[in-house]
């Protein structure tokens, strides 16, 4: 039969499945020599048999009285003794920390008879009743259900009967009409009385804490941090030490750095006279820990010793819970302490300095994910009103502006905006931009507006379902926000407010791109020291995807060494519009071509920027991706205009064309139809401009003492034929162009197809570069424009994949087109580079997933570069 049971003398700290987190501390203290009250843990697999059967497991109860005497023998106590009785708590502890999430049960073993002996043996009456009434109270909420609200209440009357204010100044006499009326409240919920033998308190007490496993917010905390539902919690059963034994004695937490911050010093609060969780309850003020040594120098001193001793132990920030009694310091907890991510930083660089831990170790304490959060601004807390609305926060920041409903107003507008819609599509896209933020009342994380926002590093609020979104306004409520009016949205929360709400820049943000330096902040050089460490870790490389110059040069400043993808689709919109137009819409050649030769020289220039920003650097340029007709107006809007002339009589002049053109080019499933390569193949001219564009800004960049690398990229190839045929065009407008034949030509590989046939295509491709997002909309077969609306809320509900494919890469499926392709793709061509451009290129998990299938670099946008760097190098060490 499996042993249920240990004492704390027989665990340690590696063990955690088994006694959960709190017993394996408890049994680590005990080892470590540290006062601890003795006691033992009932294991975790306990716990689960007793869920799985609602029954506690055959011989469980047997073993807990065996260990019980030993700790009466022990303590020369005994469990329900009149005259000198041994009390116990009964205290969960799972695997991992979940914070009051589950029950305790303080001062077992307590009756009308004990009450009696424990004051005499203490010399103190009080104490004893007092214990006696917190027994009660938590006896009955913990395993009866009791509401708490009825305790509380019966507490605020006697004090008002007795005219006192605070807990501890209720006498005696009190406290033992406050345990009649207790046990009054306990009967009438639970029809029965309140049992009066110690082993059946004890007995109910392990059951109710196995059980509060399942209870409604140990439930949904564990949803919410992702903990498996079925681990079940230990229960620590241990001998009681009194903080409530008058003013000598006390109960408090501490930690051994400031864990918000990260700090060296001492932090944490006291409480004299007081039980369990006083002190967090905030019944009544408590002092700041620094002040212990006034109180009790010994104690405390003894403590600053101990949490000392503890971070050496863990090498790592520590917080504790400890009671002293009568001057006695006890030791009931520590854990490995949660912190802020700026403190996770800080301290991760001390333990370092402090040669607790080497700096890989300390890289692997620090995340990407805490790196993007000290990245944004942030509102400053203290001035910040009530929430008008909530929704997804979708793309973290602090962004204030004046709301703008429309996205060619927000494109035009003078000052910071926040583009207000119900929901974003393509043609937003220079509102996007214009933004400072963007507001969504429909689509979750992603939607469009997320995908996009992110991406940008655009502070984003998507699905804000309580605004009602009506032209040029919204309303929530009986508030009305007109255009114009100041709002102000948190993309770490999801709150919107009215009105600006003061903004604090990132300092990192501002270290990482050269605006300040480090200094002597101890934040600012402790990132740096640890990215500087990632950097000579890491085996990818980090590339932006930049389509301007001064994203090039911002990428390039945060760390990036080249650009993994420049769209050119962006160059095409705004003002340069019409000349797509005319390209489109050109019935000669003559037209086709002076519309191709006017693109040609605004192509030249952004290139000539761009490789001018990535000096030395290669630059991935990607030929003309989405499909034209993304680049005329609406169909709807032009059919209405038409119709609108016609009814008129007047002659709908260029509308007409336009609208025939639209319809011409008009597709069911414009994501599955003609863009990428099929465009080049098809529209005479349109990739040879593009390289051509290419070719000449780097022969002039060259021609001005630089050091340009170009690399072509081919959007959307499902089969070799297809490369070889624009290949064979590229090369031949390259050799037209001095210089030109430098250019390496390579491949997107985005077609489940071209992944599946990755050997054949790359002997003629010198690179490849997953465009992740379109290999998991084919793959998934998910459009990535509907999905989201359409039912990945109720997919992630069902659990059919914990996160969105398209936020963090399924290594399972998609990940083995990837692999399939690397594969087959150097076997064929060793010389291959590949890379991954889009969202999943600055996903921290995606991150560890590229390393592990040993890509030479990921892309992703400027403003995530230094946390793919800091991935890169903890998927290293
Ligand atoms: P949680 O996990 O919610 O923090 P705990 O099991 O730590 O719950 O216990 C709740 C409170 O009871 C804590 O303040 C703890 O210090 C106190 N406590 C637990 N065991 C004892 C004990 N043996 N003697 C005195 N106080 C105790
Ligand atoms: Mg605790
Ligand atoms: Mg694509």
């Amino acid at each position: 039969m499996a042993q249920y049971v240990y004492d704390f003398v027989d665990g340690n700290k590696d063990l955690k499945d088994l006694l959960g987190g709190k017993g394996a501390n408890l049994a680590e203290m005990t080892r470590l020599g540290l006062p601890v009250p003795p006691g033992f843990t009932i294991t975790t697999g306990a716990c689960r048999a007793y869920l799985s059967t609602g029954d506690v497991p055959a011989g469980l109860f047997a073993e807990v009285d065996d260990h019980l005497h030993r700790l009466e023998r022990e303590m020369g106590r005994t469990l329900g003794d009149p005259d000198d009785p041994l009390l116990l708590s009964v205290r969960s502890g799972a695997r991992f920390s979940m914070p009051g999430m589950m029950d305790t049960v303080l001062d077992i073993g307590l009756n009308d008879v004990s009450v009696r002996g424990l004051a005499a043996h203490a010399g103190d009456i009080r104490f004893a009743w007092d214990s006696y009434r917190r027994l009660i109270q938590m006896f009955g909420k913990t395993v009866f259900d009791v509401p708490g609200e009825e305790f509380e209440a019966a507490l605020a009357a006697e004090k008002d009967i007795r005219h006192v204010v605070g807990d501890t100044e209720l006498d005696e006499a009190a406290l033992r009409h406050l345990v009649e009326v207790y046990k009054k409240v306990f009967q009438t919920h639970t029809g029965r009385e309140f049992p009066q033998a110690p082993h059946e308190q004890l007995h109910l007490a392990i059951e109710a804490v196995f059980r509060s496993w399942n209870s409604e917010r140990a439930v949904v905390y564990r949803r919410q941090e992702r903990i498996s539902a079925d681990l079940g919690t230990a229960v620590n059963v241990m001998a009681m030490v009194f903080g409530n034994l008058g003013d000598g004695s006390g109960t408090g937490v501490a930690f051994t750095r400031d864990p918000a911050t990260g700090a060296r010093g001492v932090y944490g609060d006291y409480l004299e006279n007081a039980q369990g969780e006083d002190v967090v309850a905030g019944i009544r003020n408590t002092m700041p820990l620094s002040q212990l040594s006034t109180v009790d120098k010994n104690s405390y001193d003894e403590l600053l010793d101990i949490m000392a001793r503890l971070e050496t132990h863990y090498r790592d920030l520590c917080d504790i819970e400890f009671t002293i009694e009568r001057g006695k310091l006890w030791m009931l907890q520590t854990r490995v302490g949660k912190r802020t991510p700026a403190a996770a930083f800080v301290i991760a660089s001390q333990l370092v300095d402090e040669g607790l831990i080497d700096l890989d170790e300390a890289l692997r304490r620090v995340t990407g994910r805490q790196l993007t959060t000290l990245m944004f601004p942030t509102f400053d807390p203290a001035a910040t009103p009530a929430p008008l609305a909530r929704g997804v926060p979708a793309s973290p920041g602090a962004a204030v502006g004046r709301a703008v409903f429309d996205s060619a107003r927000a494109a035009a507008a003078t000052g910071p905006v926040i583009l207000v819609r119900r929901e974003t599509n393509p043609d937003d896209l220079p509102g996007m931009i214009a933004a400072q933020g963007i507001l969504t009342s429909r689509g979750g994380k992603t939607s469009h507006a997320a995908v996009v926002a992110r991406g940008m590093g655009r502070t984003c609020v998507c699905g804000a379902d309580s605004i009602d979104i009506d032209g040029d306004s919204f309303r929530v409520g009986d508030t009305v926000v007109s255009e114009g009016d100041l709002i102000s949205i948190d993309g770490a929360t999801g709150n919107v407010y009215v009105g600006p709400v003061p903004v604090r820049p990132s300092r990192v943000a501002r270290y990482l791109d050269g605006t300040i330096e480090a200094g002597e902040d101890p934040l600012l050089w402790a990132v740096g020291r640890l990215l500087q460490h990632a950097d000579g870790r890491r085996r990818l490389g980090v590339h932006a995807n930049a389509d301007t110059g001064d994203d090039a040069d911002r990428a390039r400043r945060l760390g990036a060494t080249g650009v993994g993808l420049c769209r050119t689709e962006h160059m095409f919109l705004g003002e340069r519009r019409p000349l797509v137009e005319r390209l489109i819409l050109a019935t000669t050649d003559e037209e086709r071509q002076s519309a191709l030769d006017a693109l040609l020289l605004l192509q030249r220039a952004d290139f000539i920027e761009i490789l001018t920003a990535m000096d030395g650097l290669p630059v991935t340029i990607r030929l003309l991706d989405p499909p034209l007709h993304e680049f005329l107006p609406p169909l709807t809007d032009l059919a209405v205009r038409v119709a609108r002339a016609e009814e008129r009589g007047e002659d709908p002049g260029a509308d007409a064309a336009m609208l025939a053109a639209v319809q011409r080019m008009h597709e069911a499933n414009p994501m599955l139809g003609l863009r990428g390569v099929r465009l080049g193949l098809v529209v005479a001219g349109l990739f040879a401009m593009q390289v051509r564009a290419i070719a000449e800004a780097a022969a002039q960049v060259r021609a001005d003492g630089g050091d340009p690398h170009p690399e072509i990229m081919v959007p959307l190839i499902g089969s070799v034929q297809e490369l070889e045929v624009v290949r064979a065009e590229i090369e031949q407008v390259l050799s037209t162009v001095d210089g030109g034949s430098e250019a390496r030509i390579g491949t997107m590989i985005e077609v489940p197809r071209a992944a599946l046939t990755a050997g054949e295509i790359a002997p003629i491709a010198d690179f490849f570069s997953f465009g992740t997002n379109d290999l998991t909309q084919m793959g998934w077969g998910f459009s990535r424009d509907d999905v989201e609306s359409a039912f990945f809320s109720r997919y992630l509900e069902l659990g059919i994949f914990g996160v969105s494919p398209f936020e963090s890469i399924d290594a399972t499926g998609i990940g083995r087109l990837i692999r399939i392709a690397v594969d087959e793709g150097r076997a064929a061509n060793p010389q291959l580079t590949i890379g991954v451009c889009g969202e999943h290129g600055g996903d921290p998990d995606s991150v560890h997933f590229f390393h592990a299938v040993g890509l030479d670099y990921v892309s992703c946008s400027p403003y995530r570069v230094p946390v793919a760097r800091l991935e890169a190098g903890r998927a290293a060490v």
